[in-house]
């Protein structure tokens, strides 16, 4: 049984300071403008309780120490959906089940199984069905050191709550974290790997650990060119990664909202961008939000690899289908990569 209420008393600052803006009165109208949006904060049903951060520089799988859940409309289908995250055995990897199909068929998250969209990553499951969005679920998976959990959803896609990995992040330390006796594999670059379309473009270089350099260029004047260096950290993922939030232009919505998109999309859950300004009434969490967001799905999309990578990513107005061609020509690369134990990386 979900909680429907929960104390903010041991919840992070970040936290904190995200949910009561949340609440506050919105003074920015719903995208469509003809409905307010709803606002759904995420509804935890475990005890807060501190996550192990030196977990995910362990050399054991870890998984969640007990069932936890949340609920939130999504972006796309702009419906409210049920997340549940459920510990899993070691060796299983992040398996994602829709619990609202009679078969509840799953599928373990994998770039074999990734349809390549622009607006989100995407696993396609058996007889056509869906899971989307599930990026910065998988951020916060890598982030929180978990290599096996078992993720029910009620839908074809995740919610989105506040746009970002930190309340996914929150939730993962609510349900506290499990080590596991069996050594975690880690995705080990051999040789440099490169993806360009035009002129986008991804590399994946061999590294003695892990970090992105990622910049984006926008002709809209309020993003225009932005770079951001990550250390592979977890400090600096959950200190000034994790509540990045996605972003979208104004003028873009009614033409994705035509195909069936970003329904579920206010200044309550993105950055809406209007041709010079923001349009959130509470402005921007970081000056450089938008390239840190960027970072932050690079990191999900490349957990869709199946494992950690130890590799320097350099990346070049990059998203997320560009981020699944790299994992993919990694993989279709003899002898680029290898599989490895933490302990010998
Ligand atoms: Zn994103």
């Amino acid at each position: 049984m979900m909680r429907q209420t929960e104390t903010t008393a041991n919840l992070s600052p970040t936290i904190r300071a995200m949910r009561s803006a949340a609440a506050a009165p919105r003074l920015a109208k719903d995208l469509a403008g003809t409905s307010p949006a709803p606002i759904v904060l995420p509804v935890c049903n475990a005890a807060p309780s501190a996550t192990s951060k030196a977990a995910t520089k362990g050399m054991m799988q870890g998984t969640v120490a007990r069932t936890v859940n949340c609920r939130g409309v999504s972006l796309h289908g702009g419906v409210s959906t049920t997340l549940t995250i459920m510990p899993a055995e070691a060796g299983s990897g992040i398996r994602f089940r829709r619990s609202d199909l009679p078969a509840q068929p799953f599928t373990v998250a994998d770039w074999r199984v990734v349809s390549p969209t622009p607006l989100c990553t995407t696993l396609v499951m058996p007889d056509a069905n869906k899971i989307a969005t599930i990026e910065h679920l998988m951020a916060a998976f890598w982030a929180a050191g978990i290599d096996n959990a078992e993720v029910l959803v009620d839908g074809p896609e995740l919610p989105i709550l506040d746009g970002s990995s930190a309340p996914y992040l929150q939730l993962l330390s609510d349900a506290g974290y499990a080590s596991q006796k069996t050594a975690r594999r880690i995705l080990k670059v051999l040789q440099p790997v490169r993806v360009q379309d035009g002129d986008r473009w991804v590399e994946l270089l061999p590294f003695d650990g892990f970090a992105i350099d990622l910049e984006i260029v926008f002709a809209n004047p309020v993003i225009g060119r932005q770079r951001y260096s990550f250390d592979g950290s977890v400090g600096q993922f959950t200190d000034a990664l994790s509540a990045a939030r996605t972003f979208g232009f104004l003028s873009d919505v009614e033409a994705l909202r035509q195909q069936g998109l970003v329904r579920g999309a206010s200044t309550d859950n993105s950055v809406v961008v209007g041709p010079d300004s923001i349009l959130n009434p509470n402005g921007l969490r970081f000056d450089d939000e938008f390239v840190r967001h960027k970072v932050l799905d690079c990191v999900g999309d490349l957990m869709m690899a199946g494992a950690r990578m130890q590799a320097q990513v350099r990346a070049y107005k990059s998203g997320h289908a560009m981020n699944y061609l790299a994992v993919r020509q990694l993989f279709n690369t003899p002898g680029a990569w290898a599989w490895v134990d933490a302990a010998a990386s």
